[in-house]
């Protein structure tokens, strides 16, 4: 059945009319006007900075939160501004996961730092098959930082949080004296409600399934070396930063349990991935380095530094394993998707391999890939 024919079958049909009138809300991208009221220059025209004051909780903090923050975040969790947020929650299952965003610089090609907080945290969910539904923002900022850099960023936040149909429910500002922070930390927490319809865990890898990559490898971790470093690379190394809970619940309304795991492989990379999803499963996991996406932009930073990008974070691609006769339908799903056009089957689950990652090479040799050994990048997300 072609994916268009199993999608007009599927309607109608969900275990959870919630989850499914959340996903209808959620494909219509939302066009949010997301104002900042906040001042970002003094009467003499010089750039506004954060300071202390601005982490005290008193007139400067408040003054921050209601025009810079409430203005770009409002929810009906968050405008009355109470000590915690009142949630509704008619779920069975409901994914919680929290991050820490430290990424240097804050602004690189194709993101920052806030809608780095935004995305990752939202992918967290969406890989356990869960419908994003609050998130918690919270900020250390370094005091001398711009305003208009915070405005940035928040509307940055509030910009991913919208389209994906996901509230700020909750949030917190501290200032730190200058040189106790480095410019701005951000932590973001997530609860989503957890599909009926899927099974999702890193455990749950079996012998036979494929392993599917949903963009090329390693972008993210690509862009933010070069935008460190002047390497002197033609044409542009972007990162892949974005939420992808549309592309996972679209691939879950067609395949269901035919999927056993999701997982984003960030810091380490899909090297690193593949391992902590061997050890949970216990199978080994063969990789043809042939059939990997790879940009050129990205092989290009790799040669010159002596990375590998089977190492190097993505922050906008999802590994998929999924029963080996999906593989073609489930590889034209993805394509569909803006941010899944270079799908691709990379690899397959074995139980012949002791456990292990293993890459078959270009020149037909076969060598174990090892989960990451210390810190190739430090301060990648
Ligand atoms: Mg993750």
């Amino acid at each position: 059945m072609t994916y268009a024919k199993k999608r007009k079958a599927l309607k109608g049909v969900s275990s959870n009319t919630d989850l499914r009138i959340m996903m209808t809300f959620r494909s219509t991208v939302i066009q949010a006007i997301i104002p900042s009221l906040i001042p970002m220059k003094d009467t003499n025209g010089k750039e506004e900075r954060i300071t202390l004051a601005h982490g005290h909780g008193g007139i400067a903090s408040h003054k921050l939160i209601r025009e810079a923050f409430l203005s770009a975040f409002s929810s009906p969790e968050l405008d009355p501004l109470d000590d915690a947020a009142i949630i509704r929650v008619p779920y069975e299952k409901i994914a919680f996961s929290t991050d820490s965003f430290v990424v240097q610089p804050i602004f690189f090609p194709g993101g920052d730092i806030g809608k780095l907080a935004v995305a990752g945290t939202i992918n967290d969910m969406a890989v356990m098959g869960a419908v994003p539904l609050v998130i918690s923002v919270a900020f250390i900022i370094e005091e001398g930082f711009l305003i208009s850099d915070l405005v940035k960023i928040i509307k940055s936040m509030a910009k991913e949080a919208h389209w994906t149909g996901t509230r700020i429910a909750t949030g917190d500002t501290k200032v730190v004296p200058k040189g106790a922070a480095d410019g701005i930390f951000i932590n973001t927490t997530g609860m989503g409600a957890v599909r009926t319809d899927s099974n999702l865990s890193g455990a749950n890898a079996k012998p036979g399934q494929a392993v599917l990559l949903s963009g090329p490898a390693g972008d993210h971790g690509a862009a933010i070396v070069c935008a460190r470093n002047d390497l002197g690379i033609s044409g542009d190394v972007v990162s892949d930063c974005r939420p992808l809970s549309d592309l996972v619940h679209i691939l879950l309304n067609v395949f269901r349990t035919k999927i056993s795991v999701m997982r984003d492989p960030t810091r380490g990379g899909v090297a690193t991935t593949l391992n902590e999803i061997a050890r949970s499963s216990n199978v080994g996991i063969e990789i043809d380095e042939t059939t990997v996406p790879i940009r050129d932009t990205t092989r290009a930073v790799c040669e010159i530094l002596g990375f590998d990008p089977l190492y190097l974070a993505n922050e906008g691609a999802i590994l998929i394993f999924i029963d080996d006769e999906c593989v073609e339908e489930a590889l034209e799903v993805c394509r569909t998707h803006p941010a899944a056009k270079e799908a691709a089957k990379i690899g397959e689950v074995r139980d012949d391999l002791d456990g292990k990652v293993v890459l078959k090479t270009a020149t037909g040799g076969r060598r174990i890939m090892d989960m990451l050994a210390g810190e190739m990048l430090p301060r990648i997300c």
